[in-house]
């Protein structure tokens, strides 16, 4: 098999039985991203417990590439540090800037290498980032919410 089809089978799987998918409760921070190119949307609730990541929900519309990136997104993030799903993020992110030219860390990124190839078009890449995204978004509030910080400044509020 090539590895070119196994990737894409992977992206098929996850779209057709998308992990974690579903909007539930409780929750402390819920976004909504939208990818105006394709079409795509999601809707995401992040709950964090103490540093810790505990649960990632989310409804997710629009093309394939969206909605699997997204799945693929919570397996990874769904109970590490909130540093660690910002990292992933990172790397994710690096890739898909990477026209093809970054080679992705399996273990590091798991099923996320599967977009690898994605990285080749431009049109796509915002598919792929749209659930990243979101979760970024959703935790950089979440963790400013619980910071005791006492500013009254929300990190992530830089209005639309
Ligand atoms: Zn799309």
């Amino acid at each position: 098999m090539k590895i070119d089809d196994l990737y894409q089978e992977i992206i098929l799987d996850h779209y057709r039985t998308k992990h974690h998918s579903g909007l539930r409760e409780p929750y402390e921070v819920e976004v909504h991203h939208v990818n105006p190119n394709c079409g795509d949307e999601v809707t995401l609730r992040l709950r964090l417990d103490g540093d810790l990541i505990a649960d990632v929900s989310y409804e997710a519309l629009g093309c394939s590439i969206s909605q699997a990136s997204t799945s693929v997104m919570t397996d990874l993030v769904i109970g590490r540090p909130v540093g660690e799903g910002f990292d992933l993020h990172d790397e994710f992110l690096a890739l898909m800037q990477g026209q093809g030219n970054v080679e992705p860390d399996e273990e590091r990124l798991e099923d996320a290498v599967a977009f690898a190839g994605v990285a080749r078009f431009p049109a796509r890449v915002k598919c792929a980032l749209l659930g990243w995204s979101a979760f970024k978004d959703a935790a950089i509030r979440a963790s400013g919410a619980s910071a005791p910080t006492g500013n009254g400044q929300r990190p992530g509020d830089e209005g639309s």
